[in-house]
């Protein structure tokens, strides 16, 4: 079978992560988050952590070259062989021109656009919660996140520091100037496929799958 490269767009809230968890588990290919990657930099306080801690914590975007390198360096491992879901990269043209050089002749096999409005996206962000150690997303009112507790992997449940208000509003300017004129890109390579982000997460899901098989991708 042929690499299977899935890329996944959306506003901040739009339901990347959950979904990209789902289908890393249903396609056995790795959820690649560069945010993820960053957050763990971060949190292990190596060189790489230090240099981007206050870009993260103000909802700005580090540059394409580190994000780049570090997307590369993700694609030598074997797990990633079979192909990733890639959540939050690409985020600029640059990010999605490094993406197809580094991809090569088979390049980006589809690309899936979550799509929801501002305020749910809003909503989703400031009410989100997640596990430190399996990135489980959960809401303020879920047990787990009352408790601080992940019932998936018994990880802390914490609240990211860049879902406050001002970081949301800087991350979701940031989406519509940089990251947006990524939906051109990818239609114009009839790889954009544009779902409806606001339903029930499992109905995303049904249609994700939909969408794949019947492009012959699964
Ligand atoms: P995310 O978890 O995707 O919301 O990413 C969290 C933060 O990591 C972003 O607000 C950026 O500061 C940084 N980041 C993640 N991915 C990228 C990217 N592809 N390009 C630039 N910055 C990124």
């Amino acid at each position: 079978m042929s690499r299977l490269v899935l890329v996944i767009l959306g506003k901040q809230g739009a339901g990347k992560g959950t979904q990209c968890a789902r289908l890393s588990a249903r396609y056995e290919i790795p959820h690649v988050s560069t945010g993820d990657i960053l957050r763990a930099a971060v949190k292990a306080g190596s060189p790489l952590g230090r240099e981007v801690a206050s870009v993260l914590e103000s909802g700005g975007l580090v540059s394409d070259d580190l994000v780049n390198r570090l997307v590369a360096s993700r694609f030598t491992e074997p797990d990633a062989r079979r192909g990733a879901l890639l959540d939050g990269f690409p985020r600029t043209i640059g990010q999605a021109a490094a993406l197809d050089e580094l991809l090569g002749e088979d390049g980006v096999s589809l690309c899936i656009n979550l799509d929801v409005p501002n305020e749910l996206a809003v909503a989703r962000l400031s009410s989100r919660r997640v596990c430190v150690e399996c990135k489980t997303i959960y809401r303020d009112t879920d047990p787990e996140a009352i408790s601080g507790t992940c019932s998936n992997c018994g990880g802390d449940v914490i609240q990211r520091s860049d879902d406050t208000p001002e970081a949301i509003a800087a991350r979701l300017a940031l989406y519509e100037r940089d990251t947006a004129p990524l939906l051109d890109f990818y239609a114009a390579r009839g790889l954009l496929v544009t779902l409806d982000g606001a339903r029930d997460a499992d109905v995303v899901t049904a249609d994700i799958e939909a969408v794949i098989a019947a492009r012959g991708l699964s």
